[in-house]
């Protein structure tokens, strides 16, 4: 039996420490367990990484606390939309949902284009067909308001200010076959003009999985991340300059910086289980767990893992 291993964050951000309530870490802290207890779960039972990357974010896209699926943050209108996307390092074969609206779990319609849709990239009332038509569940939008991203928006259309609520939930994992599998899913920074799509299911940017390489999850500013290919740097770094793990990873967050600046995070795997961080903000919700043992979690860049 090979090890197996599941990474992820639930967003990289700059934060004042005192903004973030003892309580909220708290929370942060076992959304994040529990989370990692369900990809895991699916690993330890032979299932795919695949299976277990939809498994992890599906618990965290229905905890409010997270921006993805319930609890995502407001456009401008004080709408919510999501964005996801899923990819399979066994054969780069992957799957994308942008700017839907009324899908529950964004992560499964990704799995279901990347599984049953002749398209790689589907967005708006589009990729809600393909939904209805695979049978997935829907949602009205009221399910995905929550009363905290509802004041957030108030307060920011009262003050003209931007918050950037970077709380968007990625996954790597790594199954008992050795395949690696990425996934990201989110709710979108808040204030965001309508129709605008982030990093999280563009491929390569913050998104990627390619077996004997690595699988990467972003997290951050998807402008940022999008134009840096930041997820596929990784993977360059590891393939062409014959970088570590946690090199590259770190490479890829400081590359261009005179051109990309702004909020990066990242997880990283690869098929001997090890795990990356890299972000360079001073909170990045974060955890993993190899071989089914007790997940490690850690919240600020002061804290070791
Ligand atoms: N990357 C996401 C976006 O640009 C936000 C985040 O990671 O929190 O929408």
């Amino acid at each position: 039996m090979r090890k197996y291993a599941i990474a992820l964050h639930a967003g990289a951000e700059t934060v004042k420490r005192e903004e973030v309530t003892k309580e909220q870490e708290k929370l942060y802290r076992e959304g994040l367990e529990e989370a990692l207890q369900a990809g895991s779960t699916v690993l330890e039972k032979g299932g795919s990484a695949l299976d277990a990357v939809a498994a992890a974010i599906e618990r965290m896209e229905n905890n409010p606390l997270f921006n993805a699926g319930r609890g995502g943050s407001l456009n401008i209108h004080g709408e919510t939309d999501f964005d996801a996307a899923i990819m399979d390092g066994r054969n780069l074969n992957s799957g994308s949902a942008g700017n839907v609206r009324y899908v529950k779990n964004p992560i499964r319609l990704a799995k279901e284009i990347m599984r049953n849709c002749k398209h790689s990239f589907l967005a708006g009332t589009g990729a809600e067909e393909f939904a209805l038509a695979q049978g997935l569940e829907l949602e009205k939008p009221s399910y995905f308001v929550t009363e905290e991203k509802l004041k957030a928006w108030h307060k920011s259309v009262l003050d003209e200010q931007q918050r950037k609520g970077h709380d968007t939930v990625g996954a790597v994992a790594l199954d008992q076959d050795g395949n690696l599998a990425a996934g990201t899913s989110t709710g979108g920074l808040a204030n965001r003009l309508k129709g605008r799509i982030s990093d999280s299911p563009v491929i390569g940017g913050g998104t990627y999985a390619n077996n004997p390489y690595c699988a990467v999850s972003c997290t951050g500013e998807g402008e940022v991340i999008m134009r840096g290919a930041i997820a596929h740097e990784v993977y360059a770094q590891i393939k062409y300059a014959d970088e570590r793990l946690q090199q590259a990873a770190d490479q890829a967050i400081t590359m261009h910086r005179e051109f990309l600046k702004g909020d990066i995070g990242l997880i990283a795997l690869n098929q001997q289980a090890e795990v990356a961080f890299a972000f360079n903000t001073n909170l990045m919700k974060r955890g993993y767990s190899i071989g089914g043992e007790k997940p490690k979690i850690a919240l600020w860049n002061s804290e070791k893992l």
